[in-house]
């Protein structure tokens, strides 16, 4: 009898039959809070009504028009809907699968403009599972062992974590723009560094937003070295952090930015937008796929951009990350076990710590199953997986977040009691 691998372990009991907005059906028919969204993907909420309507037409009409083969008219129509909504530098757009596909190109554009062979990454950084993406990835060993030999050219350079460290945000940013000067002039010369690579907020390592004084250091030596500062936005696009691009909130702006996930609400697509005079700058034959672009996916892309402009979901992640961050700081406030609450807009986590004050993973895992009997689902991340993460669709009403943090407050209880 065929089984699925024994590594993909569920992170809940649950078997999905349906999906509406904010919540998932077992096949018991009971109903979950999902705050997972399909590890931040179901942007628009499960099935949105537009979304499911355009993905039908397409189907109907055309699935598949390969991109390198035949220019569809819902690639067309994605391509000039993204400039209403990309930093106006950013005019050009290549589209790919997944996320690691997304990084790839991303890094492949930047070594091939540069023609310098080196990739700074920011300690924590997830960036994917392929090859190229895993090695740039160093928010776990899990990712990235036991398949060696990895990419070369990558460069580890720290990232503000202010929590992990002890130190405030300011003392975390001078201290991390400091040793990326010392990595510039002791490992990586500029003349060998092709590009840096930074989520806006660290996703799988643990929900850590960047300090604009940080992204602003990196812009500025960038430019100083004639390196590029790509932004992998798998994670924090479309809405996710309460601003279109989670680097908004940094007034700074990137030369590649990498987008999937959220784009399509659940569709696989994902891609990269560039200057065009850079994107020119790419080897011809380094660009293309057979399914990037699916006719398919890019339709419901373009739905997910309507819905998320017709409904404010934007502003509305803004306005329900803020409830909700309230709520859950109300319940760290009595707790030890919750040594930290942090992230942006409806990207929210807890991080569960021993009474040494080191990372204590049990009790984050036991808080995220106590949460599945309270009926809200729930991800962990960070290093240890000790951190758990909350990214509900950005469609989640106030109703919904306060059953959302009726639940946590009962698994907390469950799970990490005040001792
Ligand atoms: N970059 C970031 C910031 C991500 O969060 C992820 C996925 N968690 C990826 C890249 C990789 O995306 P995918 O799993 O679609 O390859």
């Amino acid at each position: 009898m065929t089984e699925l691998s024994p590594h993909l372990r569920q992170a809940t009991p649950v078997v999905a039959v349906r999906g509406e907005g904010v919540y998932l059906y077992g096949e018991d028919g009971r109903r979950f809070l999902d705050f997972t969204a399909g590890i931040g993907v179901t942007s628009t909420g499960h099935c949105h009504p537009r979304v499911v309507q355009a993905a039908q037409e397409q189907v109907a009409t055309l699935i598949h028009g390969q991109y390198t083969t035949v220019l569809h008219q819902p690639l067309r129509r994605l391509v000039a809907k993204l400039g209403e909504v990309l930093p106006a530098e950013l005019d050009s757009l290549f589209f790919t699968n997944s996320g690691s596909e997304a990084v790839e190109a991303a890094m492949r554009l930047a070594r091939q403009a540069t023609g310098r062979p080196n990739i700074l990454v920011c300690h924590g950084g997830f960036h994917g599972r392929t090859v190229a993406a895993a090695s740039m990835t160093t928010s776990g060993t899990r990712f990235r062992s036991g398949f060696s030999p990895l990419m070369s050219g990558v460069v580890v350079t720290p990232f503000p974590t202010a929590f992990r460290y002890g130190w405030d945000e300011e003392t975390a940013t001078r201290f991390a723009l400091r040793e990326l000067d010392y990595v510039l002039q002791t490992i990586s010369a500029p003349n060998d560094t092709a590009a840096v690579i930074v989520e806006p907020v660290l996703g799988e390592g643990g929900y850590v937003p960047a300090t604009e004084g940080f992204l602003r250091g990196l812009r500025e030596r960038a430019d100083r070295h004639g390196f590029l500062l790509i932004l992998d936005e798998v994670q924090t696009g479309v809405g996710r952090t309460g601003r279109f691009w989670g680097h908004e909130h940094f007034d700074v702006v990137p030369d590649i930015l990498v987008t999937a996930k959220g784009l399509a609400s659940g569709f696989p697509l994902s891609g990269i937008a560039a200057p065009e005079r850079l994107m020119r700058l790419a080897w011809p034959g380094s660009q293309g796929g057979t399914y990037g672009a699916n006719a398919v996916a890019c339709a419901a892309a373009v739905a997910t951009l309507d819905v998320v402009r017709d409904e404010g979901l934007v502003a509305n992640a803004e306005v329900m990350g803020k409830r909700l961050r309230a709520g859950l700081e109300a319940v760290a406030a009595g707790n030890p076990r919750i040594g930290d609450v942090r992230g942006l807009g409806l990207m929210q986590a807890c991080e569960f710590v021993t009474e040494e004050g080191e990372p204590d993973p049990e009790a984050a895992a036991r808080v995220q199953r106590a949460a599945v009997d309270e009926g809200l689902l729930l991800l962990l991340c960070g290093a240890w997986n000790h951190i758990v993460r909350m990214i509900p669709a950005l469609v989640v009403d106030e109703e919904a977040i306060d059953e959302g943090l009726r639940a946590w407050t009962a698994a907390v209880a469950a799970g990490a009691p005040t001792p």
